[in-house]
């Protein structure tokens, strides 16, 4: 697996495709963005594949800015973090994921919830404290809560990410490695981390039915993860084809545009009417 991730990657087909920021935000212009409560989450399902049954959702953050329209975080995380102003962010996005789990629970939906967390909250000892206290002003059950942390950023600092994932892990706060297959993590290294889910990265599922490479290392991270006894999901469903593989690949869930696209919380309650149809087929 690890050979074939590297002449993947080497071949430059995994190229990312987000979007070119279509400028650059100033400091100032972020802080504002915070401050003016100009940031929103939406809600991405994730189902698990053998029930059909809803998981959680992940919450995905978006700006509203007053003359660009809606922003997509690709174009403003990165100066985020550059400000210093990530947790403070994480901390907004983590409220308001309780506020709308909170009314979905009037409405009888008990699901858990899986935030983004920057590789750059992971370099600092105090984040499990810090995410504790975000935790107490919620209400939130630790348990209830995933932290998605992106793979190919975990190199930096090991010895620090280890104390801190422990020490969440301790506190049974769930922590999923993110885009999974995008960095070089041996099962050695993955071995010595305590995670307790996978995430496939979504190059590695969408169109992976026809395309044996992809296939092939998609099938390599879903062994991994059992090696790790640990859950996995595939990201990037994004049709029946790729639904249907990773149904019969014996992945545990599944997240992507064949099941839902990101929504607002308010929408979550018809999405899972019309999914438990679809599901009832
Ligand atoms: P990610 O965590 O890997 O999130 C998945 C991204 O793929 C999302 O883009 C989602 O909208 C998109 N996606 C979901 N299903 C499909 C599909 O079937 N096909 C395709 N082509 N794309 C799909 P989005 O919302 O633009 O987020 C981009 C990245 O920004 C996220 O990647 C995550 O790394 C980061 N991000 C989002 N919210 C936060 C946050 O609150 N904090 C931090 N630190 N990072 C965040
Ligand atoms: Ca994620
Ligand atoms: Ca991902
Ligand atoms: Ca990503």
């Amino acid at each position: 697996l690890q050979a074939m991730l590297r002449r993947w990657q080497e071949g430059g087909r995994h190229a990312r495709t987000a979007s070119a920021p279509a400028r650059g935000y100033t400091a100032a212009e972020l802080a504002r963005a915070i401050a003016e409560g100009q940031l929103l989450n939406h809600y991405q399902p994730k189902v698990d594949l053998r029930s059909g049954a809803f998981a959680g959702v992940e919450a995905l953050v978006r700006w509203q800015h007053p003359e660009d329209g809606l922003v997509f975080p690709d174009a403003f995380i990165p100066g985020m973090e550059a400000s210093g102003l990530i947790d403070e962010l994480t901390r907004g996005v983590l409220l308001r994921a309780a506020a709308d789990l909170r009314a979905l629970r009037a409405e009888g939906l008990r699901i858990r919830l899986a935030i983004n967390v920057s590789m750059d909250s992971l370099d600092r000892l105090g984040f499990p404290e810090l995410v504790c206290a975000m935790l107490d002003e919620t209400g939130l059950a630790p348990a209830e809560l995933i932290l998605e942390v992106t793979e190919s950023r975990l190199g930096s600092n090991p010895l620090t990410a280890l104390d801190i994932l422990a020490r969440l892990r301790l506190r049974q706060i769930g922590v999923s490695i993110d885009d999974f297959g995008t960095g070089h993590s041996s099962l050695r290294q993955l071995r010595d981390l305590p995670f307790d889910e996978l995430k496939i990265d979504r190059g590695f599922v969408t169109g992976a039915r026809k395309l044996p490479t992809r296939r092939a290392i998609f099938c390599g991270c879903l062994d991994m993860a059992r090696e790790l006894n640990i859950r996995s999901v595939a990201e990037g469903v994004e049709d029946r084809d790729d639904w249907d593989f990773v149904r019969s690949s014996g992945c545990d869930q599944a997240q992507g545009y064949f099941i839902s696209r990101p929504i607002p919380a308010a929408e979550l309650p018809a999405w899972h009417a019309r999914w438990q149809q679809r599901c009832g087929e």
